[in-house]
C-alpha cells in the first residue's frame, strides 16, 4: 500500500520545492542568544529572528532555577492532571501567572497552541458566535475550528469592520454568547490590537473578549503585563492566552488566564488539558523565576524598548521602509515587496553575519514580502548597528 502513497507524497514534496515554498531548517550549535553559532561552518551571527524579547533564553539565573526545580521535583509527571493531580510547583506557577497578569485564575497547557485549541469549545455551542480578527494566529483559527459556534471574521484591527460583524452576529445568535478573539500583537507586522476599542464594542454588543498575548506578555505595558495593560483595559479582557516559549524564558508551555468560572470550566472540559501531560517541573520553576525577575526590575524591559527605538531610528535614517512608526514594537519588519528578493536577502544577510528570515505569500499578503526582525534586550547597540549595516550592504548588492 505505502508505495502508492509514497509516490503521491513525493509529488507533493516536489510541488512544495518547485513553488519556492520549501522551508529549510538551520541548525544552531550554541544556546539561544543575541549572538549564536551555526552548526556546520561554526559561523557566529547576530540573531534577529528569535522571540527572545527579554534576552532570557540563556539566562543563568533562570536555568539555575529550572535545574533546582528538577532536582527537587523530578524530571516529569508521567500523567495528566485529572489522574495523578499536580505538584505544588504547578499551583505556584498558576498563582504567579494570575498575579502577574492581574487575573483571577490561570490554567497551564503544554503550549499556547494547546491553550488556544482548548479555550473555545467548552465555552461556546452552535447557538453562539466567535468574531475573529483576520490575521489571528493559526492556533486560534484551529481552536475555532474545533468548536461549533458560528464564525465571523473582521479585517485586521479594524474597529468598524468588527462592529459590522458584531451586529451581524448579534442578529444571528439573538441572546446567544458572542466572543471576540484577537491577537494582542500581530506577529507579522508588530501591530498592536486596539484592545480598548475592542472592549468598548464588546460592552455595546455584550460580547466576551479573548486575547492571545504571546508577543506581548513580559514587556508590553508599564508592568510588562501585556497588551491589556498597554491599552489600559486590564479588567475588561475576559480571557488571556499566552506562552512561556517567547519573552518569558523561551522554554515551552502555555496558559489560559482570566475569569474564575471560565478557568474552572476549562479544568473540567478542556481536552488538551484533560488528555495531555502536565508541564515539566523544570519549566514551572524557570517560569516562576522569570515572573519574579520581571516584577522586581524594569531593567530588561527598559533595555528592550531603548534597543527597539535605536534600531528603528537607525533603519529609518538609512531609508528602509518599516511599518509601526506610531506604535513601535520590537517586531520590526523590513518591507521588500518581492518574494524572491526576500529569500535572497535572507541568504545574503547570513553571509554578512545576520540571522533573519524572509516571509512571503502565503504567510503574508502577495507583494508584501519582508524580512522580519525582532529586537531583544540581549542585543547590544553595537549588535543592532551591525545588523543595520548588513541590511545596507545587502540592499546595495540586491538593489531593492
Ligand atoms: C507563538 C504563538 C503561539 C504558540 O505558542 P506556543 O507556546 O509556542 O505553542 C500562539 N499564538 C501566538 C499569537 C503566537 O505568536
Amino acid at each position: 500500500m505505502y508505495d502508492q502513497v509514497k509516490e503521491a507524497l513525493q509529488a507533493n514534496l516536489e510541488e512544495i520545492r518547485e513553488s519556492g515554498l520549501w522551508k529549510e531548517e538551520r541548525t544552531i550549535a550554541s544556546p539561544q542568544a543575541a549572538r549564536i553559532r551555526l552548526a556546520g561552518n561554526g559561523q557566529e551571527v547576530i540573531n534577529m529572528c528569535a522571540n527572545n524579547y527579554l534576552g532570557l533564553s540563556d539566562n543563568a539565573e533562570v536555568s539555575a532555577a529550572a535545574a533546582a526545580t528538577m532536582e527537587k521535583w523530578g524530571y516529569g509527571l508521567s500523567s495528566v492532571r485529572f489522574i495523578c493531580g499536580k505538584q505544588e510547583i504547578h499551583e505556584e506557577l498558576e498563582v504567579a501567572v494570575s498575579q502577574f497578569l492581574g487575573t483571577a485564575d490561570s490554567i497551564l497547557f503544554a503550549a499556547c497552541f494547546d491553550a488556544n485549541g482548548a479555550v473555545f469549545e467548552p465555552l461556546l455551542t452552535a447557538d453562539d458566535a466567535i468574531v475573529s480578527d483576520s490575521l489571528n494566529h493559526a492556533s486560534i483559527i484551529d481552536g475555532i475550528r474545533l468548536c461549533k459556534a458560528k464564525r465571523y471574521r473582521y479585517a485586521n484591527n479594524d474597529l468598524t469592520a468588527l462592529e459590522d460583524q458584531l451586529k451581524q452576529a448579534r442578529a444571528d445568535v439573538g441572546t446567544g454568547r458572542i466572543m471576540i478573539a484577537t491577537d494582542g500583537v500581530f506577529s507579522m507586522d508588530g501591530t498592536i490590537a486596539h484592545l480598548d476599542g475592542i472592549c468598548d464594542l464588546a460592552e455595546k454588543y455584550e460580547a466576551l473578549v479573548m486575547v492571545d498575548d504571546c508577543h506581548a506578555t513580559g514587556f508590553m505595558g508599564k508592568g510588562g503585563r501585556g497588551t491589556h495593560e498597554h491599552r489600559d483595559c486590564m479588567d475588561r479582557v475576559d480571557i488571556l492566552t499566552g506562552t512561556f516559549g517567547k519573552a518569558l524564558g523561551g522554554a515551552s508551555g502555555g496558559y489560559v488566564s482570566g475569569r474564575k468560572e471560565i478557568i474552572d470550566l476549562l479544568r473540567q472540559r478542556a481536552r488538551p488539558y484533560l488528555f495531555s501531560n502536565s508541564l515539566a517541573p523544570a519549566i514551572c520553576g524557570g517560569s516562576i523565576k522569570v515572573l519574579q525577575m520581571l516584577s522586581a526590575s524594569t531593567e530588561r524591559r527598559d533595555r528592550l524598548w531603548s534597543n527597539t527605538a535605536f534600531y528603528r531610528r537607525r533603519l529609518e535614517e538609512e531609508g528602509f521602509s518599516i511599518p509601526g512608526k506610531d506604535e513601535p514594537h520590537p517586531i520590526v519588519p523590513i518591507m521588500l515587496g518581492d518574494a524572491k528578493i526576500a529569500q535572497q536577502a535572507s541568504a545574503k544577510l547570513l553571509e554578512n553575519g545576520v540571522y533573519a528570515i524572509g516571509f512571503f505569500y502565503p504567510v503574508v499578503a502577495k507583494g508584501a514580502a519582508r524580512i522580519r526582525t525582532q529586537v531583544s534586550a540581549g542585543h547590544s547597540q553595537a549588535d543592532l548597528e551591525e545588523a543595520v549595516q548588513a541590511f545596507v550592504k545587502v540592499r546595495a548588492d540586491l538593489g531593492w
